[in-house]
């Protein structure tokens, strides 16, 4: 086949080259709101043809070679001193797998433990074209049963950071402790 970035002939969908490539990513950080940071390992225009990619049939095999390059380069860095758990922003979508999922999945190290179905959307919005004013008057009305946990909060892309913001209020709300999100890229860079 084909390698998805460099349409050399590869075995794999993106080739080892490019995998080489994305392997050093370039770490941004951004503020959502005082003293709370979202970090990306990409920027949007890096690995736009991979984002897009969650749409087609072959895109949980693209976010798991990429999750393995980043997330879980990052989970085995990770020291902290107690456990922490992961969770996907938007796990169930109307994709054949969950991007977000993945991401998570791939963070499970020493001490982080990925948890799944534990934060519903409970109103289902395409975000997708819209502004932040669309954003902010249609949120998505999370709904959570964990109490008492440090969490790190996981989605592939952040754009205006409303509905990781959005999140993070909705486990705050049962006493949790949002440590920061990660995202795979991000669309202001
Ligand atoms: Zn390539």
């Amino acid at each position: 086949m084909k390698c998805l970035s460099c349409e050399n002939i590869s075995l794999q969908i993106i080739c080892k080259k490019c995998q080489e490539n994305l392997l050093i990513p370039s770490f941004h950080k951004r503020e959502l709101e005082h003293g709370f940071y979202n970090y990306s390992f990409y920027s949007f225009s890096e690995i736009e043809k991979f984002i897009i990619s969650k749409y087609y049939f072959h895109g949980d095999r693209i976010f798991n070679i990429l999750a393995s390059l980043s997330f879980k380069q990052f989970a085995n860095n990770f020291d902290f001193s107690e456990t922490v758990y992961s969770i996907g922003i938007d796990e169930h979508t109307r994709h054949e797998f969950s991007q977000t999922a993945i991401l998570s999945r791939h963070l499970k190290s020493k001490n982080i433990v990925p948890l799944f179905n534990k934060l519903k959307a409970t109103n289902i919005v395409k975000y997708a074209g819209h502004n932040l004013e669309f954003r902010q008057k249609n949120k998505r009305k999370f709904k959570t049963t964990l109490t008492n946990k440090k969490i790190i909060l996981v989605d592939d892309l952040i754009t205006t950071g409303t509905t990781i913001l959005e999140a993070k209020k909705a486990l705050e709300s049962k006493n949790n402790e949002v440590l920061f999100s990660l995202t795979l890229a991000d669309a202001k860079i």
